[in-house]
């Protein structure tokens, strides 16, 4: 038995087992990830950018860097192909961070820490603990 969860993508009640989705985003999920690594793989595909890999294959950019995110996806050798670093928002094609990200990073905690404390930093501060 798993717990009833609400789907974090459509909503819906669903038993979480293994998957962080229900079915049917599993399977909408495994399709964009399909028709994004069948494009990508054509030679002639080389030099695509995310915005035309994203067009032609109908999945949305974010879809296509949590793809790389996980691994599932590899860009290194597109010359064209760059998404933002998570650290620091610059155009990287490897991995989740630039280079000097990584090399800030090995003074801190772990990478997930990393890109809160980025993100954290990014966001206007409101000083709500001043009270
Ligand atoms: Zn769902
Ligand atoms: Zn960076």
């Amino acid at each position: 038995m798993g717990d009833l969860m609400n789907c974090p993508q459509c909503g819906k009640l669903y038993i979480k087992r293994i998957r962080n989705t229900c079915d049917a985003c599993y399977f909408e999920e495994e399709q964009q990830f399909d028709k994004v690594y069948r494009y990508i793989r054509k030679s002639e595909n080389r030099n695509a950018t995310i915005v035309e890999v994203s067009d032609a294959t109908k999945v949305s950019e974010n879809k296509i860097i949590y793809f790389i995110h996980q691994g599932r996806i590899r860009v290194k050798g597109f010359p064209n192909f760059t998404y933002p670093c998570d650290g620091c928002q610059k155009p990287i094609n490897d991995g989740r961070l630039c280079q000097q990200c990584k090399d800030k990073l090995k003074s801190e905690l772990s990478i997930e820490d990393f890109i809160k404390k980025k993100q954290e930093e990014a966001l206007p501060s409101y000083h709500t603990d001043d009270n």
